[in-house]
């Protein structure tokens, strides 16, 4: 017979998602651990880059204020503006957004990471580094998972087991879910940099051009790049020059990049699983969705993930609340990520748009569409996951 659960939850994976969900669950009485299999909480990429202002009054609500605290410390980009080398095509305002929050606030997703973490310690949460799940199996009482780490292997018990472990979730698969969807064709560049620029500083820059695209975001020490590349184009600090100003045309006069601090190339999927729950075990963030960088909306939906199942787990395991409650889940989750990856998919082919008639058409639709106020809210609100 199975023993009897060491803990109320068992979450694997300690990324943003994975420290967000421990973070809520400990402040309300849960039991919870945290199991990461990174030998300590060191990122080895850059990644997201913005919160966006829906997030952050859910942090705020969730977790004490946590979301006025990563406001504080990003950089706030009141506006999008879209430029065809030196003309403006469009712009997103954040700014006239109903919030405390207007603007899109740019903060390395490792900073937003060691804030959730000590979050997840304030409020009585474990988290543990060096172990990786590698099987799991579940009856009546709870959930048996493996775990490798560096002394051995263990054996973890707990009522209900949350799979927070990314794209390449282990947990997705050892509970059978999978992540039907589609990869993009195009690869994408990544880079920080230190820059000069008489571009507005308070507004993140987007160039449009025959080259591809290239986005400039104001970030609390330097400036994010992110962008399109072709199969042909090969990045590396030394090349990220020459294909910046491609991009930015006879605009290139505007910024002087002077330092590459990190620059990579990557590509994307559109994907979502086919089930967030197989009996005690739940799927959220990245190993239950992935979608295009373009809109930085992959960690916000998963922190969002996080805190509605979080919510859900209290009232079962504190307040007895039926298991109909843990259903809701997806429910609730689903059409959320399902709206995410379809803004995504048709913004980043609108972005990638390839040939000469696509881009002419993207142009106009962008200058017209822009100053109507219906969509200039559809854009910024429902971005910023405000509705
Ligand atoms: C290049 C790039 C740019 C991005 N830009 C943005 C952006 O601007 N805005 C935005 O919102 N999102 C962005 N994203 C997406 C964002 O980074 C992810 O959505 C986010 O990291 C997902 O968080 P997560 O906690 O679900 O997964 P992850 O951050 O991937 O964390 C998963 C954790 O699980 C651990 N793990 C994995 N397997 C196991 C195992 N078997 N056992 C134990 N632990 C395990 C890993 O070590 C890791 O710590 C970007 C992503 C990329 C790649």
């Amino acid at each position: 017979m199975a023993e009897s659960p060491h803990t109320d939850v068992l979450v694997v994976g300690a990324g943003p998602v994975g420290t967000a969900l421990g973070a809520s669950l400990g402040g309300v009485g849960v039991r919870t651990v945290v199991i990461d299999a990174r030998p300590d909480g060191a990122i080895e990429s850059s990644r997201a880059t913005t919160v966006h202002a829906g997030t952050l009054e859910r942090l705020d609500d969730a977790l004490s204020g946590l979301g006025a605290e990563v406001a504080a410390s990003g950089a706030w980009a009141r506006r999008s503006i879209m430029w065809h080398g030196r003309r403006k095509i469009g712009e997103i305002r954040w700014d006239g957004m109903p919030t405390r929050y207007a603007a899109m606030v740019n903060l390395p997703q490792a900073e937003v990471e060691r804030m959730l973490r000590s979050r997840l310690t304030a409020r009585g949460g474990h988290l543990r580094w060096g172990c990786r799940v590698t099987a799991l199996e579940q009856d009546a009482d709870g959930v048996t998972v493996d775990v490798d780490t560096a002394t051995g292997t263990e054996s973890l018990r707990a009522r209900f087991v949350v799979g927070c472990d990314g794209a390449r979730s282990t947990v997705r698969h050892a509970c059978g879910a999978s992540l039907p969807g589609a990869t993009y064709p195009e690869r994408f560049l990544l880079a920080d940099v230190d820059l000069d620029t008489s571009l507005d500083e308070t507004c993140t820059h987007v160039f449009v051009s025959t080259h591809g695209v290239l986005g400039l975001m104001p970030m609390p020490h330097g400036w994010r790049l992110n962008g399109t590349l072709t199969d042909d184009e090969h990045l590396t600090p030394d090349t990220l020059p020459e294909l910046v100003r491609a991009r930015l045309g006879r605009a290139a006069e505007w910024v002087d990049l002077h330092a590459v601090g990190w620059a990579n190339d990557y590509r994307t999927h559109s994907r979502l699983v086919d089930r967030y729950r197989a009996g005690r075990v739940f799927l959220a963030g990245d190993a239950a969705h992935l979608n295009s960088p373009v809109g930085g909306q992959g960690m916000n939906l998963g922190i969002m993930d996080a805190l509605d199942l979080g919510q859900r787990l209290a009232s079962v395991v504190v307040d007895g609340a039926d298991d109909a409650v843990l259903d809701g889940y997806e429910a609730a989750r689903r059409p959320a990520a399902a709206r995410v990856l379809r803004l995504s998919r048709s913004s980043t082919r609108q972005l990638v748009a390839r040939s000469p008639v696509e881009r002419f058409a993207r142009d106009q639709l962008v200058r017209v569409a822009h100053r109507l106020p219906p969509v200039q809210r559809r854009l910024s609100v429902g971005q910023a996951g405000l509705r």
